[in-house]
């Protein structure tokens, strides 16, 4: 069974989102044989390159950012054992309903925090296709078959260049977008040219339909003017965590 539709209040404002209230949390070290995971679900791939594929999601814990835009819950994390984590990955892969999902998404909070290198070694051992959705920040030397997905953040003075490992293993950057936030009205050079990186355009998601059409339509212009991708979170449009 695929997971239900979040739970909105009648606002249709979700209200267990971190919104940069999130304590902010470093890099953790450690053999990753037990990693802090808010949750385990399986959605379809929403944003970016994989779009419209099944996907088991691991929402690992914590992030060393906050972003006041954010509308995620990644702080209610329990610390789950690596075995535990493969197991429940390989039984929601078994029901997506046409086929088993190739797709595992290990997003976040930001997923690089922890230590993800055998979780990910695992992963790919066992067939899957793996994608790590990144804010960019952090490098971990993860298996070559895994696909980074770099959504930069900016830091209230514009955007920084993606630090050289984390570009050199790019495979798309994701750029959020508002015509609400002088801060996200822009999609800035943070290295993908010189790399030939495919950029994705999302309309941020400011939780108010009018906005949110708003925000659609302008990343839209961008796209096609500047030669992006448009990305829409498909899985909200498909009632999909
Ligand atoms: S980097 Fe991503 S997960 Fe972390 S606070 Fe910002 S938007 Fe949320």
């Amino acid at each position: 069974m695929l997971k239900t539709a979040p739970d909105l209040s009648i606002s249709g404002f979700q209200t267990d989102t971190m919104l940069g209230k999130n304590p902010i949390r470093p890099p953790m070290q450690g053999d990753g044989l037990a990693l802090d995971v808010q949750d385990i679900f399986l959605t379809v791939q929403g944003e970016g390159p994989r779009a419209g594929e099944a996907a088991v999601f691991v929402r690992l814990g914590g992030c060393n950012l906050a972003c006041d835009f954010c509308d995620t819950e990644f702080e209610s994390f329990t610390t789950r054992p690596l075995d535990v984590v493969i197991t429940r990955v390989e039984e929601l892969s078994k029901q997506a309903p046409e086929k088993p999902a190739a797709l595992v998404v290990i997003t976040g909070g930001e997923p690089l925090r922890q230590p993800i290198e055998r979780l990910c070694e695992t992963l790919v051992a066992k067939g899957f296709t793996v994608q790590i959705e990144t804010n960019g920040t952090i490098y971990r030397t993860l298996p070559p078959q895994v696909e980074w997905v770099c959504s930069p953040k900016n830091s209230g003075k514009g955007y920084k260049p993606i630090r050289l490992d984390v570009l050199s293993r790019t495979n798309a950057i994701k750029f959020i977008v508002s015509s609400h936030h002088t801060l996200y009205r822009e999609v800035a050079e943070v290295g993908q040219s010189g790399n030939r990186i495919p950029v994705y355009i999302q309309p941020m998601d400011e939780h108010d339909s009018q906005k949110n059409a708003e925000n659609v339509a302008y990343a839209r212009t961008l796209a096609q003017t500047k030669g992006y991708h448009l990305s829409l979170q498909m899985h909200k449009i498909m009632g999909m965590p």
